[in-house]
């Protein structure tokens, strides 16, 4: 157990606050010895796993507790398919080639995500036309006030766009223990219409790619396209794509002839890039704070230096340009402290 920590090497946008405690968890034992403390001590208690979906506004009083559970097992369930369970400390990007070099398919698309295997399925981590609840079969969690194992299958998370009951009605409840997901041992379902994935793959004369190949592709735009949080402090997307009901959509439609949309019965989502591009925050830096020269949702802590209310302030500087242009309002991602 640390006191007065500085959480800086522990959240990908590298803002520089401080835990009043902070502890890892190698096993649930030392989970359980963690949530002990904090509740003899009447603490707040917050897990983390990569800190890539997390802004901390300013330090956190309370004990942070940091997920390290560790192991990967297989079952295999017939000739096509394999059940794989991934503790929650696993990182996410390692299982996915873990599961590659084992030719397990289902995963690739999901290639290069920052952060840990237990956050997975708090917002449904999703890219390229795939989301994990497409390969989700169940998740262990430990109830935090009973101190019970639990399992939550498919239905009980209610997974839904960068969404699950973890961030609504189970929020704050539960700490996500592991993961198990069904994947394709042969006949993998390769999807490379989304994005540019399919361009990606003919430069390189692929006709027709196995999954270590799209995964290979995927790897390729991501580090065209999106900032390493290693070089430039950042969360990913900043905010979600908004869904905006279809007669507003055509309405804006008569304004923007450009406006691109995605319909889904009587809603279009809007990718909240362009929104905010239009309104002219790509690549714009205000302090310490900018949104990405590339990707206009991604915003970055351009100097190093920024606080995370510097960042926070810069978001609602976005959104508010964003509603008044559009009369959309942005919802952010990212989790805030
Ligand atoms: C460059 C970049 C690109 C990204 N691209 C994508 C993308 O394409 N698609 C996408 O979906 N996301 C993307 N993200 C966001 C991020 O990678 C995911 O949200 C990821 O799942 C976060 O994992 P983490 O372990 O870092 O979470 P953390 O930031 O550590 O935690 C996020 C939240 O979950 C809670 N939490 C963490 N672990 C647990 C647990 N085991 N049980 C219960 N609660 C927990 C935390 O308290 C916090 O509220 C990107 C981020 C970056 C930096």
């Amino acid at each position: 157990m640390h006191e007065n920590f500085s959480l800086k090497p522990y959240n990908t946008f590298g803002v520089d606050v401080k835990a009043n405690y902070f502890a890892e968890a190698n096993t649930v034992e030392e989970l359980k010895e963690a949530l002990h403390f904090s509740k003899e001590n009447n603490l707040p208690w917050l897990f983390l796993g990569g800190g890539s979906n997390v802004l901390f506004t300013c330090d956190f009083n309370g004990l942070v507790i940091k997920l390290n559970l560790k192991g990967i097992s297989v079952q295999p369930q017939n000739e096509n398919e394999v059940l794989v369970t991934a503790k929650a400390g696993e990182n996410w990007h390692e299982f996915v080639m873990f599961c590659l070099d084992k030719n397990f398919g289902g995963l690739e698309n999901l290639s290069l995500i920052p952060g840990n295997v237990g956050t997975s399925p708090m917002q449904n981590i999703g890219a390229y036309g795939t989301e994990i609840k497409d390969i989700f079969v169940n998740c262990t969690v430990l109830n935090l006030e009973t101190l019970e194992i639990e399992t939550f299958d498919l239905e009980k998370c209610r997974f839904g766009y960068r969404d699950s009951i973890f961030k609504q009605e189970g929020k704050g409840k539960y700490v996500i223990l592991d993961v198990t997901f069904k994947l394709t041992t042969q006949n993998h379902y390769i999807k490379t219409e989304y994005g540019a994935i399919q361009a990606e793959l003919e430069n390189s004369g692929i006709e027709n790619p196995t999954i270590q190949e799209v995964s290979k592709a995927v790897i390729s735009i991501r580090q065209s396209k999106l900032p390493d949080p290693k070089e430039v402090g950042n969360a990913g997307s900043f905010f979600k794509n908004p869904t905006i009901p279809s007669a507003q959509f055509e309405s804006l439609q008569q304004r923007f002839e450009n406006i691109p949309g995605y319909p889904n019965e009587d809603s279009v989502k809007v990718p909240a890039g362009w929104l905010i591009e239009q309104c002219g925050w790509k690549g714009k830096q205000i302090g310490n704070v900018a949104s990405h020269k590339l990707q206009a949702l991604v915003i970055v802590n351009a100097t190093g230096k920024a606080t995370g209310k510097e960042i926070y302030d810069f978001s609602t500087e976005i959104i508010n340009s964003v509603k008044e242009k559009f009369g959309i309002e942005l919802e952010r991602e990212v989790n805030i402290i």
